[in-house]
């Protein structure tokens, strides 16, 4: 299968944030399996965040040793320090994302750690996985709030870049930009892009992109356009963060790929059995609302994936 752009679904984790009723493990695992029979190629399955914060992650390990028995599928999840970083090793994840906020409140209110502290336990957990023998995990640093925050407002764009450059001297095999809070608009992306990438060039790889604004694929076509080729999205739209006060959730995977599809960009994934996905996650979670132009409009007359 020759892909040109991975769509990394990030639904079971950063999808179950905001929502209130614990999903079962079994429908969570149901659920996995469909966004891999899609076509998936890398899916973030569960963060390894301690189970009295986050209840909706407390079968982070289980989850991930099911998702790693699925044929061709890169594992990914998230820890939040040096010792989420341990369990998802346990766990055989094969890529584990350590996560900063740019912005000093966020990062406050999310990890409970200023952005200093919070860059030292990220190096911490960083030399841990890079210590270990044989064939490791990679790792990927994610900048939350790194276009703005709901809390502070304004995130300075040398922040972002002062971060990523550190980031990399760390050792992180990739950073990621997060629009966490969803204020984006293309030209910033653009810009933003450019000033981190002249500073760790290709390093910078991804964009986790949520569509508070809607703004969400108009800023994927600029990413496009400045050669990212990673993109995180959620099978409709679901998403957000606890601490992101009024984010909505992350771009929608199946509209995403209509897009990169149109775009002349190959993503491996199938958009009739995403629809299916969505039909389990429709019974899984019954009260979420379900976004998404593709679901509701239906394959456009004529219309054909790139070739
Ligand atoms: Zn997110």
């Amino acid at each position: 299968m020759t892909r040109d752009v991975t769509v990394s679904e990030v639904g079971p984790r950063d999808g179950l944030q905001m929502v209130r009723h614990v999903v079962p493990t079994a429908t969570k695992l149901r659920w996995i399996a469909a966004l891999h029979a899609a076509g998936l190629p890398e899916i973030e399955v569960a963060s390894f965040v301690p189970p009295n914060l986050v209840p909706q992650m407390a079968d982070a390990a289980e989850v991930t040793r099911f998702a790693t028995t699925l044929p061709g599928l890169h594992v990914a999840v998230l820890a939040p320090n040096l010792r989420g970083a341990e369990a998802a090793v346990a766990a055989g994840a094969h890529k584990i994302t350590l996560t900063l906020s740019a912005s000093e409140a966020h990062s406050r209110a999310n990890l409970r750690r200023s952005r200093a502290e919070q860059m030292q336990v990220a190096k911490d957990a960083a030399a841990y996985v890079l210590s270990l023998p044989g064939k490791r995990p990679s790792l990927e640093a994610g900048i939350s709030t790194a276009f703005g925050c709901s809390i502070q407002g304004e995130v300075p764009e040398a922040d972002v870049v002062q971060m990523a450059v550190a980031l990399a001297e760390a050792g992180f095999d990739s950073i990621g930009l997060s629009d966490t809070s969803g204020y984006a608009n293309p030209q910033q992306v653009r810009r933003l892009l450019r000033a981190v990438r002249t500073e760790i060039g290709a390093r910078c790889d991804s964009l986790h992109l949520h569509d508070t604004m809607g703004l969400g694929l108009a800023n994927v076509t600029v990413s496009v356009e400045e050669g990212i080729r990673i993109f995180d999205s959620a099978l409709a739209g679901l998403g957000g963060c606890p601490f992101a006060p009024g984010a909505s959730g992350n771009i929608v995977t199946e509209d995403l790929v209509f897009l990169l599809e149109s775009l002349g960009l190959r993503t491996g994934v199938s958009l009739e059995a995403l629809m299916e996905a969505r039909r389990i996650l429709a019974e899984a979670l019954p009260d979420e609302p379900l976004h998404g132009a593709f679901a509701r409009a239906g394959r456009p007359t004529g219309w054909k994936e790139a070739a």
